[in-house]
């Protein structure tokens, strides 16, 4: 069987007069993240990672920031076209691993949510999906609240 791996990296500002999204689920939270789509720095991590396990670049290549129909976007929708190029490359999603790292909200109450929703969105099992959620220990722009990053890992097998 032919395996696949990729990873991926995001990170958005954290600003007032937005809502928070992650992992397709909105988040209750003061501030929200800064981005030309809903800006769901999970999603976008998670799209990088599934591109990179493919070998089709990264998600600014597929989908413009300067390009206005992805202007707030909900990121779902990028996932599925990229889960589409997954199905059409003839691979099956074996598992996901993710990493939040956030100093505020504490996702520890939503990380179930997250997970129940990436499941739903890319048809998966349970147990092929990992949430992780890591605080910045106060440092750098994270751990000053300015910011929230992600990193996603991912496992492809051919014909599934
Ligand atoms: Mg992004």
């Amino acid at each position: 069987m032919q395996y696949k791996t990729g990873i991926g990296y995001d990170i958005h500002r954290l600003t007032e007069g937005r809502k928070l999204f992650l992992g397709g689920v909105e988040i209750p939270y003061v501030k929200g993240l800064l981005g030309h789509s809903d800006a769901d720095v999970l999603l976008h991590a998670l799209c990088d990672a599934l591109l990179g396990a493919l070998a089709l670049g990264d998600i600014g290549e597929h989908f413009p920031d300067t390009d206005p129909q992805y202007q707030d976007i909900n990121s779902s929708r990028l996932l599925k076209m990229v889960k589409a190029l997954v199905d059409k490359g003839g691979y099956k999603i074996n598992n996901l691993d993710i990493i939040v790292i956030t100093q505020e909200p504490k996702l520890g109450p939503f990380k179930k949510l997250i997970k129940e929703n990436l499941c739903a969105l890319l048809d998966l099992s349970v147990e092929a999906v990992n949430i992780k959620a890591k605080t910045n220990e106060g440092l750098d722009a994270v751990g000053r609240l300015e910011a929230i990053a992600c990193f996603a890992a991912v496992s492809l097998i051919k014909g599934g």
